[in-house]
């Protein structure tokens, strides 16, 4: 298991998130349905141009679950996946230089929430209702799967897991101040809303929305 620091000279990064970058706590959930599609696409693309190593495509789909005696909600997609140096790179790195410039550069009109995920902050916007967050992910390419866990502060821990299935798994623990992301009608609305814009099927509960 590696420890660390996430790489950011902005200390009080979270505290900031909550307070000034975002009115509106449900946008978390576009956020990850977004980067779930991503991850989608690209395996689609790669498999397209036959550089997916043997991993195929099929008819994949994104599942939104609830877990309401662990308080959790997760988002699973079935797309590229990352492995742990991805994971450093795209997660502890590149997330927090993007939510520096974003500071500096949009505090005034955060309000706006449209340009959020444009500056890599997308994924930390699930620390707004979620004092925990979780990511369980195992790349296409064929390394082992890791495990990331951050509690909201520039400490993480990022360990070897054993998923087998390619893909991200991401596990919020829901605060006790946004617990309404745990019911289900209020997902529902949510993912009614979004799924206009989305090309890939989303699983909640046992629909498909
Ligand atoms: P952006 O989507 O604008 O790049 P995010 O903060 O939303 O910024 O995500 C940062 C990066 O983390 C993504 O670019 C991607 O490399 C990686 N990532 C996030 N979620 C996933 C996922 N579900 N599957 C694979 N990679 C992901
Ligand atoms: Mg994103």
């Amino acid at each position: 298991m590696a420890t660390g620091n996430i790489n950011v000279s902005v200390e009080n990064i979270f505290p900031l998130i909550k307070k000034f970058l975002y009115s509106d706590h449900e946008i978390f959930l576009r956020e990850l349905i977004s980067n779930a599609t991503d991850a989608t696409l690209k395996l689609k693309h790669l498999t397209a141009i036959g550089e997916a190593g043997g991993v195929e495509y099929g008819n994949p789909r994104i599942e939104v679950k609830i877990d309401k005696e662990n308080k959790t909600l997760h988002v699973i997609d079935q797309g590229v996946g990352m492995t742990k140096e991805e994971v450093e790179k795209y997660i502890n790195e590149v997330a927090f230089s993007g939510a520096e410039e974003f500071l500096e550069k949009y505090k005034d009109s955060a309000k706006d929430s449209g340009i959020i995920g444009h500056f890599g902050l997308g994924f930390y916007s699930a620390f707004m209702v979620a004092n925990k967050v979780e990511i369980l992910t195992k790349s296409y390419k064929d390394e082992p799967a890791a495990h990331w866990v951050c509690e909201g502060t520039t400490e993480f821990t990022l360990e070897d897991a054993d998923k087998k299935e390619h893909g991200t798994e991401i596990i919020l623990h829901i605060n006790e101040d946004d617990k309404e992301f745990l019911e289900e009608a209020r997902i529902r609305e949510l993912l009614t809303k979004y799924n206009k814009f989305m090309p890939i099927p989303i699983k909640f509960g046992t629909r498909e929305e």
